[in-house]
């Protein structure tokens, strides 16, 4: 498979810069909104709400933060986890994402600095779950159990959309330290702690220490190794994340954390939609977790006992 123009992930981040060479390809365009007459500049849009859904001229996405049309990011963070997802596959440039045909809709909420408020996270599921999209990837949490925030993750649960989160980055058992959104009970979020390339839960420390670049705020109890969330009841999946090479504004980067994982899993589920449109997000979200690899590093430490294996789960 090499994925679907029909299957849209919805990215909750920094942004994307959608005219990079590796991701223009890819970006979702919402039919129902006016186009912008130049593409790649969102103030050419014709500033009439056509779609009605109280958004003018989203014609790529929105910005939360600013609550403009432009959802370009000033980051970093969001664009890499759009090209782990989707970045465009075999056209000779740059890397490949999971899925290589996708549609990406960057809905921003955090700023130049990776934060954000739950409340626009909030507003940026519910956006999402109104488009009808399948997928949301959010490569982002903290402490903050806002009911506003568990609300907008049911409604989009409600509406059949798959909400795969980061774990989180601070090495902590989230059963016991939970950390949200991916911490919730609510049945369509699949939380993703972060392997390494031995296949064990991702360490990092000093200058690699994800946490103060992607939108994690951290726990105020710190593990004594920083590395992935983890808990076996709490954390679904492992995935990738550890030294992942992906795409930023303008180039390409290496990025260590959870935040990295978790499109891995988001772009699986998106391979696997393209193949099987008729699943559903329960469906999907069982697919993956009965095709792990189940490998001694993650045993006891996430509920499925296991690494994503895509290969087997599209089977
Ligand atoms: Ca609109």
């Amino acid at each position: 498979g090499t994925g679907s123009a029909n299957v849209v992930v919805g990215i909750i981040d920094s942004g994307m810069d959608y005219r990079h060479e590796d991701l223009k390809a890819n970006v979702f365009t919402n039919s129902s909104e006016d186009a912008w007459s130049d593409p790649l500049n969102p103030a050419t849009g014709n500033k009439i709400d056509d779609d009605h859904n109280g958004y003018v001229d989203d014609w790529k996405g929105w910005n939360f933060v600013n609550n403009t049309n432009d959802p370009n990011d000033d980051n970093s963070h969001g664009t890499h986890v759009a090209g782990t997802i989707g970045a465009v596959g075999n056209n000779g440039v740059g890397v490949t994402g999971v899925c290589w045909q996708v549609r990406l809709l960057p809905l921003k909420f955090l700023n130049a600095n990776g934060e954000g408020n739950t409340y626009n996270a909030a507003k940026a599921i519910t956006y999402a779950a109104d488009l009808k999209i399948k997928i949301l990837n959010n490569s982002w949490g903290g402490t903050d159990n806002a009911t506003y925030l568990l609300e907008a993750v049911q409604y989009a649960a409600d509406k059949g959309v798959l909400f795969v989160a980061a774990a989180g980055n601070d090495g902590l058992n989230t059963d016991e330290y939970p950390n949200y959104p991916a911490c919730y009970e609510v049945s369509n979020i699949i939380s993703v702690a972060a392997s390494d390339q031995s296949d064990q839960r991702a360490l990092w420390g000093g200058e690699d220490n994800p946490s103060d670049d992607c939108g994690f705020t951290c726990s105020n109890v710190m593990a004594a190794t920083p590395g992935s969330n983890y808990g076996p009841h709490s954390v679904d999946l492992a995935a990738p994340g550890k030294a992942i090479w992906s795409t930023v504004p303008g180039g390409y980067a290496r990025f260590d954390g959870t935040s990295m994982a978790s499109p891995h899993v988001a772009g699986a589920a998106a391979l696997i939609w393209s193949k099987y449109p008729g699943l559903s997000s329960t469906q999907v979200r069982e697919r993956l977790f009965a095709n792990v690899d189940q490998v001694a590093g993650f045993a006891g430490v996430v509920a499925t006992n296991g690494r994503l294996n895509l290969f087997k789960a599209m089977q």
